[in-house]
């Protein structure tokens, strides 16, 4: 019986064996090197492409994508990247140098086929705000992976689909509890929200434009978007922090309201997973227009 028992325990372990050779192979050389512009591409990335994928990220987690400077290190970091994933529609106003010198490798545009706003003839780039425009990334960095690594495919849809399934799950959800504010207007310190609103039926009044940040408000701006919020009994002003935080607080004191914060998730949000905190954003949104 004993010898039994060792024989059956042998031919276990001869298995096992296989299997571990197998894994000890497939250290980061092996993985498909991918490089990404933005926090939520990032995410993306990772989720979809697994231990599959090595990722470099361009805009690391503590800068502000919308004045990001691309350098000759970030050039060299991509050289030898079989993709790089970007978000497209001037996000990243440095894609050309990106485009200059790095031949071999493929440039993934991940709005393609997306419902894009344009706004005074400005194309909105804040797509990820969408679970819907979200879910058209993933489809777009789903069909990259597999086209740059086939043999992976059934991974890679698999991760895909998914995904791809709790991100419809957290958007139906909302669009029920959603729908009792529906046409409620959105007052916001960066106008990075017109996808999310679009998603649920609200209107968008921000402080500042889709890509001027920097840019100073004035006090006439300031002026009629106070009025407006007093003529309109708006109290909240949902901020991303950072930059623009004076400007929601003056807003904020000017309309006796107050300032609650909300994620761009232009850089990553610490401590959560994207859809954590969209999740925190329709929570606040909900909360706060109810
Ligand atoms: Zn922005």
């Amino acid at each position: 019986m004993r010898k039994f028992l060792s024989k059956i325990l042998i031919l276990m372990t001869i298995p096992m064996l296989f299997v571990g050779c197998g894994k000890s192979t497939e250290n980061d050389g092996d993985k498909l090197k991918v490089a990404v512009s933005i926090s939520p591409l990032k995410e993306f990335t990772e989720i979809i492409g697994g231990d599959k994928v090595d990722i470099y990220t361009v805009v690391k987690e503590n800068m502000e994508p919308h004045d990001f400077d691309f350098s000759p290190s970030d050039k060299k970091a991509l050289s030898d990247r079989k993709l790089f994933i970007y978000n497209g529609l001037g996000m990243e106003g440095w894609l050309d140098q990106v485009k200059e010198g790095n031949k071999d490798t493929k440039l993934i545009d991940a709005s393609k086929n997306g419902n894009i706003i344009v706004d005074n003839g400005v194309e909105d780039p804040h797509i990820w705000l969408s679970l819907k425009e979200a879910t058209n990334e993933c489809n777009n960095i789903k069909d990259a992976l597999i086209e740059a690594d086939p043999e992976n495919r059934e991974y890679y849809e698999g991760n895909y689909n998914k995904y791809k399934q709790e991100l419809d799950l957290l958007f139906n959800e909302y669009s029920q509890k959603l729908a009792s504010i529906k046409g409620k207007t959105f007052v916001t310190s960066h106008e990075a929200f017109a996808y999310l609103c679009r998603d649920y039926g609200l209107q968008q009044k921000a402080i500042k434009g889709i890509f001027d940040e920097e840019a100073e408000t004035t006090f006439k701006d300031m002026e009629s978007l106070a009025n407006y919020c007093k003529s309109e009994n708006i109290k909240i002003i949902f901020s991303e922090g950072s930059e623009s935080q004076k400007d929601s607080d003056t807003l904020a004191k000017a309309i006796n309201g107050k300032v609650v914060p909300i994620h761009t998730l232009e850089t990553k949000v610490e401590g959560k997973s994207y859809i954590e905190a969209m999740k925190d954003n329709y929570e606040k949104i909900y909360a706060e227009l109810k």
